[in-house]
């Protein structure tokens, strides 16, 4: 018995594929950048025999509390913007197993040489923290968005705090949109375990956004277009600083009393 797409999983593969072609478009998602995880296990019942006539991975890598989970992911080197013509082909539903040695294929990946995001181990990690924070959000969205990797490379706005003052001064939905602001994460190598369990270590404090230092951020949301909605919004903000120092001049802002008194009169909901 093969495993059958059903249509609330139809519809999450439609939006991994119109948030890829968003990303594409903002030039976010150059050649194979990003990837992305969504915990589909709530949706998802998967029978024994379906487990044996699915292709087993061996992946001795991956977080042991996530076995018996299932993910909906991109593949490793696919691009964003190729999704939405090939998504069974750039993206596939995989399950830890219960051993902790490997992982079922259980739909997609059919494509010669495929393989789940070579972050797969960093995205369980992800994965496991929101679990953690009550099983809410269920997607981790990694993407390059440009005007907040500048600021990054800025010394002035490359610390946290700087850089959420000067990006919630530049719009008021950046405080109403991201009341905790962005987590920001020191530059660690690319793909490295260092990176991720610093970003597992931001994401335990609350954040939504984690920006990594000279290379791209990260967003979590209940779904696709909510992980991307937090980005679009603060990189909004990092557009709009860096077009007023275009200028020549620095931007004034939003003044510190009138952020607090949006952060008073909207308080975060979840
Ligand atoms: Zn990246």
């Amino acid at each position: 018995m093969t495993f059958q797409l059903n249509p609330f999983l139809k519809k999450s593969i439609q939006s991994v594929a119109d948030v890829g072609q968003m990303l594409f478009r903002k030039g976010w998602a150059e050649k194979n950048a990003g990837n992305l995880s969504w915990d589909v296990t709530d949706t998802v019942k998967v029978k024994t025999n379906q487990l044996k006539t699915s292709a087993f991975h061996k992946n001795s890598h991956l977080p042991k509390e996530m076995a018996g989970r299932c993910f909906l992911v991109t593949g490793t080197g696919t691009r964003y913007r190729d999704i939405e013509k090939d998504p069974a082909g750039c993206l596939c539903i995989l399950r830890p197993s219960e051993k902790g040695n490997g992982y079922h294929l259980l739909w997609g990946g059919q494509r010669p040489g495929f393989g789940p995001t070579s972050e797969l181990s960093s995205h369980l990690r992800m994965q496991s923290s929101l679990l953690k924070r009550g099983g809410k959000l269920k997607v981790v969205l990694h993407t390059h968005p440009n005007e907040l990797i500048v600021l990054t490379h800025l010394p002035e706005t490359n610390n946290q705090e700087a850089l959420n003052w000067a990006l919630w001064g530049m719009i008021p939905e950046a405080k109403l949109f991201v009341p905790k602001g962005v987590g920001l994460v020191p530059y660690r190598l690319t793909g490295s375990d260092e990176l991720a369990g610093a970003t597992v270590e931001v994401l335990e404090k609350g954040y939504k956004v984690v920006l990594w230092e000279k290379h791209g951020a990260l967003a979590v949301g209940a779904d696709p277009d909510e992980a991307f909605d937090l980005l679009d919004a603060m990189n909004k903000s990092a557009t709009m600083y860096l077009l007023c120092k275009q200028t020549g001049r620095n931007p004034q802002g939003l003044t510190r009393e009138q952020v607090e008194e949006i952060a008073r009169t909207y308080p975060e909901k979840s």
